[in-house]
């Protein structure tokens, strides 16, 4: 059976784990860490970036620092993952869900100031595949309405829109490094920060209220507790194993299109004939090959080619079940228009095996495809 992924694993991570271990620093914030954050820094071109547990709790983080509370709305896409939403909800905040484009699955600009209220406090990007949202339009909203912009770039990290880094370009962003992702700690993720104003408080959130982080760096004779706060900070040894992943991210990058660029020129005939539809990159956008998806004609043939995968020893998954349609969607949130293409497109589209070395695998996938559609098209 192909797998749909395989945790990235270049080779130093053990190397890197065990000198992580000879520090005699397993806890948050020792060398790894900070070598981690400042490439970080440096590639995404942001004042701060501090590494977290998860992309689900950089969200809490942002969730805190934008001061949601009970009844203040959020404007992101229904098209995505639950902790984009989470955050927001754990807080008392309510989501409004607005469309997405169907070319990019991104959520569609052109919807979102009308989904604003007097209860508006920010919009979530989400960059689907590691493609960019139109955020030239997304950002002039924001600063006409005077509401915050929160990149939920769990998936885009080394991908661009008008060659800036995704997670750099609205107030806060966000990465993920969980297995699935295309560098990767096991589980964990990134906040990253322009603002001064909100870096000294997003140190004291993630440092359980302290403010610790100034003690360390010893602009402080000691710490103490100043804020409402958790527990944010991934073990050095996490760390360790991202650094050796980050210490070869332009490797890990050309390996992953190299895939994506192989799957898109094989398939762009039967997407010229009709036959599926493939990803559309925008002329403003640069990727980061994080996922290749088809969209088959509908759901019912969608259900046909994953078991139609699953019989030929290739597992293909979909992606979301759309948040509006699921108990805690319709519970914490609302739809805001009308759902023209988040559940359709959704019920379409599948996502091909790509992992970090996929070797002659690819060949086989693209063989199924084939198959498939002409076994579609005796009917
Ligand atoms: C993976 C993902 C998350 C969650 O990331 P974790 O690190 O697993 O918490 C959030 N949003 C999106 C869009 C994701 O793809």
């Amino acid at each position: 059976m192909i797998a749909f992924n395989h945790p990235p694993f270049v080779g130093n991570e053990l190397e890197y784990v065990k000198d992580a271990i000879e520090q005699l620093h397993i806890s948050g914030d020792g060398k790894y860490t900070k070598l981690c954050s400042s490439w970080i820094e440096k590639r995404a071109n942001v004042e701060k970036c501090l590494l977290t547990t998860s992309c689900t709790h950089a969200l809490e983080m942002t969730a805190m620092l934008c001061d949601i509370n009970p009844g203040d709305e959020v404007i992101m896409p229904s098209f995505t993952f639950c902790s984009t939403a989470d955050a927001f909800v754990l807080r008392g905040g309510k989501v409004v869900f607005v469309d997405i484009r169907p070319d990019t699955m991104n959520m569609d600009e052109t919807l979102v100031e009308s989904a604003i209220t007097e209860h508006t406090k920010a919009i979530i990007p989400v960059h689907y595949a590691g493609v960019s949202c139109e955020m030239d339009s997304i950002l002039q909203i924001a600063k006409e309405h005077n509401l915050m912009v929160i990149e939920d770039a769990a998936q885009g990290m080394l991908s661009k829109y008008k060659g800036k880094q995704l997670g750099s370009i609205g107030d806060m962003g966000t990465y993920s490094f969980h297995e699935t992702k295309n560098y990767s700690m096991g589980e964990g993720g990134a906040i990253l920060l322009q603002d001064k104003k909100y870096i000294e408080r997003a140190e004291i959130i993630r440092e359980k209220g302290t403010n610790r982080s100034k003690f360390f760096r010893g602009e402080i004779d000691k710490y103490t507790w100043i804020a409402a706060g958790s527990s944010y900070l991934p073990s050095d040894m996490n760390a360790a194993y991202l650094y050796a992943q980050l210490n070869v991210a332009d490797h890990i990058f050309e390996n992953r299109m190299e895939t994506w660029n192989y799957y898109y020129s094989e398939l762009k005939e039967m997407a010229n004939k009709g036959q599926i539809e493939i990803p559309v990159i925008p002329k403003e956008c640069e990727h980061n090959a994080h996922i290749f998806w088809i969209k088959l004609r509908d759901l019912e043939e969608r259900t046909k080619f994953i078991q139609y995968a699953k019989d030929y020893g290739v597992n293909v998954v979909y992606h979301y079940v759309p948040l509006h349609s699921s108990n805690a969607g319709r519970k914490y949130g609302k739809f805001h228009l009308k759902d023209t293409y988040t559940t359709k497109e959704s019920e379409r589209l599948v996502r091909l095996p790509l992992w970090y070395g996929m070797g002659k695998e690819k060949e086989k996938v693209i063989q199924l495809i084939h198959d498939f559609i002409k076994k579609v098209n005796l009917k």
